[in-house]
């Protein structure tokens, strides 16, 4: 069975009686899928003793719990995620899927340059794309507000003003 788990990773229980809790990966066993995390599933033994130093007694020590009711935690990230893999030098390397940096210690600064390179591209990709969209919605809704304001209504103000004015003015001669 292949596992996403390697010894060493930092590991979130995330179904069981440990749910929530996390621990260090001390033994996979990738034959049965198990994992063995320090401070997880701890079961207590009842130890016969067996000479005069070992007197035995109770132990409580960890054991085997299925590698998928947990996931690794990202050093990068600290989340909790899903394993991505990617070749790197020819290499089978775990990556994380929550922010694309590299679960394999030896590998995380070759991967986290170009994650961010993977970024940037896609950055200026998504600005490339929405620029001219937004721009012609702008213009249109400034053309739609200009066109009865700057054009129709000032223009009718100013005639029946001017008209208004012309027949006052006509009226005062009159009068005179
Ligand atoms: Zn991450």
């Amino acid at each position: 069975m292949k596992m996403n788990i390697k010894k060493g990773d930092t590991v979130l229980v995330i179904t069981g009686k440990d749910k929530g809790k996390s621990g260090k990966v001390l033994e996979t066993n990738p034959k049965d899928g198990k994992v063995l995390v320090e401070g997880i599933n701890i079961v207590t033994k009842h130890k016969k003793p067996r000479s005069q130093q070992d007197k035995g007694g109770i132990i409580k020590k960890p054991a085997m719990i299925e590698s998928s009711n947990v996931q690794v935690i990202c050093a990068a990230c600290g989340k909790a995620t899903r394993v991505a893999h990617k070749q790197v030098d020819g290499k089978n390397v775990r990556i994380c899927k929550k922010c694309g940096a590299s679960l394999d210690k030896e590998f995380a600064k070759t991967v986290k340059k170009d994650a961010k390179k993977a970024e940037k591209t896609a950055k200026k990709e998504e600005k490339t794309a929405q620029k001219p969209e937004i721009n012609e919605n702008e213009v249109k809704t400034e053309a739609k507000k200009a066109a009865p304001k700057t054009a129709a209504k000032p223009a009718a103000k100013t005639t029946a003003k001017s008209a208004a004015t012309t027949k006052k003015s006509k009226s005062s001669d009159e009068s005179k």
